[in-house]
């Protein structure tokens, strides 16, 4: 890929690119790497460029883009961390030395301890600051993409790889995208025979939907025109063929009884239109009962919003879903914490992520951000809390990193992200340790409930305590589902043995 076309997806995204600094960067990288090639034939340089191009379209900005360009250059040339830093200052040479770390990861001899050090440094890594997450993304992404170069072993695990690590760090960052794309590049090179089979099946029903979805979407932009409702995009999108594999292995592999293989996505202007555009669609087109979901007034813990409901089609009654979404959730959606990043500007963004002060004027909107991105937050506090028994935590990190997620509310409204099954005294730990310690009762929508209640989804939480109460209940461990929780009372009881002794 040639840098003008690089600088021009940039400049598209973001007018403001620093032109001089990203051609820099590509002169440097360009020189260092010269004469490497990739395992695909082709000139090294245009890996970390095809890297940078995946930022430039997330619309990242000039510094972001420059450290993926050189993100190869201490690990594979003669050049030095310390030569970047000298050209390209501190910063950028700060994300390349992350990118560098992340790059060495070394497989171990037993599998889980290689995967769950792999976590550990991507969580790091995220804490310290998530672009250099955004670039490894990209990086793995274009690897993916070149993948079939490589030789077969290594082709299986750095496909799992993938699987394991990179696609749910993807969607815990709300990159749908990238993450849908990783899966199916993965899934390929994991299962092929599946991989091909799930692509039989669908190759015609594709075909078949897509047409019918067309033909829908003309009448419901028709119907939305007559009420007086401004679209601003409607399309019709394709579910990732990996996701279509674990919702078929569900039905029996019976792809008759898949209603999102093409959704329909509808994109209005506000909040409001997307109620009234939902109303619409069910005044025309009957819902199927208990599939219509908000996740405008209650998003999914990775941040993503829309409304979905599944409806039956004019033609023969056919079931299709239909997602309606502002033009922001759509950004978001598409970009995640990337869209975070770039509207909400970088210091703000760094600011609330790692102080508790940040600026009066900016609180409201740095609020909403704050609940999406909390789960990244708590991340950092168990982290931080939790080093001494790190192989514990994050043994059992990856057990709430696979599991569904609910959201909770403090009386004040504060959300808490927590696996499903969560307890109040999960909840607890969630908001202070100390709060977890000195748990006597909890209420839930002021009425009380057992300390092992299982948390819905939205509901307030309101937690009891007794003050001076500095130990956890032992019978706790029986129930608890998170491993902040856990590894927080273990640790509190260890202490008590201590003493007594
Ligand atoms: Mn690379």
């Amino acid at each position: 890929m040639k840098i003008e076309e690089l600088i021009k997806i940039a400049k598209a995204k973001n007018p403001k690119i620093d032109e001089k600094l990203i051609n820099k960067g590509y002169d440097f990288a360009k020189k260092a790497h010269k004469g490497q090639k990739r395992a695909s034939g082709e000139d090294y340089i245009n890996h970390p460029m095809e890297a940078a191009k995946i930022l430039a379209n997330f619309g990242m900005d000039s510094t972001t883009l420059t450290a993926a360009i050189l993100h190869d250059v201490p690990e594979d040339t003669k050049h030095t961390l310390k030569d970047i830093e000298k050209e390209f200052g501190k910063e950028i040479a700060f994300l390349v030395k992350g990118i560098t770390k992340l790059g060495k990861i070394k497989l171990r001899g037993e599998r889980e301890e290689y995967y769950l050090e792999n976590l550990r440094k991507m969580f790091l890594a995220m804490a310290a600051d998530i672009r250099t997450v955004l670039i490894k993304l990209a990086d793995r992404y274009h690897n993916m993409q070149t993948l079939y170069a490589k030789p077969k072993e290594k082709q299986f695990r750095i496909a799992k790889e993938t699987m394991e690590v990179f696609a749910p760090i993807a969607n815990r960052l709300g990159i749908g995208d990238i993450k849908g794309d990783l899966e199916d590049m993965a899934f390929k090179y994991m299962y092929p025979k599946k991989y091909r089979q799930i692509e039989k099946i669908t190759k015609s029903k594709y075909q078949e939907r897509t047409e019918l979805i067309e033909r829908i979407i003309k009448k419901i932009k028709k119907d939305l025109k007559k009420e007086k409702i401004k679209i601003i995009d409607i399309h019709g999108r394709a579910k990732h063929l990996y996701r279509l594999y674990l919702k078929l292995k569900k039905h029996n592999m019976n792809i008759d009884e898949i209603y999102d293989l093409v959704a329909i996505r509808i994109v209005v202007p506000e909040i409001r239109n997307c109620y009234e555009t939902l109303g619409v669609i069910h005044k025309y087109y009957k819902p199927l009962i208990n599939r219509i979901k908000d996740y405008i007034s209650l998003p999914k813990p990775n941040g993503y919003k829309s409304i979905h409901t599944t409806i039956f089609g004019p033609e023969k009654g056919q079931l299709l879903e239909v997602q309606i979404r502002t033009p922001q959730m759509h950004r978001e959606a598409e970009f995640g914490i990337a869209a975070h990043w770039i509207y909400s500007g970088k210091n703000k963004f760094i600011r609330l992520l790692f102080n508790k002060d940040y600026s009066k004027s900016n609180k409201e909107k740095l609020k909403t951000i704050r609940k999406e991105l909390i789960w990244v937050k708590q991340l950092r506090n168990w982290q931080k809390e939790s080093l001494e028994d790190s192989t514990d935590f994050f043994k059992s990190l990856r057990i709430d990193f696979f599991n569904d997620r609910i959201f909770a509310f403090t009386p004040r409204g504060d959300v808490i992200d927590l696996p499903e099954g969560a307890t109040p005294i999960d909840f607890a730990y969630s908001i202070h340790t100390e709060v977890g310690h000195s748990t006597i009762g909890a209420k839930v929508e002021g009425k009380p409930v057992p300390l092992d209640y299982n948390i819905q989804n939205g509901q307030v939480i309101e937690i009891i305590t007794q003050k001076g109460k500095l130990t956890p209940d032992q019978k706790w461990l029986d129930f608890v589902k998170t491993s902040m929780a856990k590894v927080k009372i273990k640790q509190a009881l260890k202490k008590q043995k201590k003493i007594k002794l």
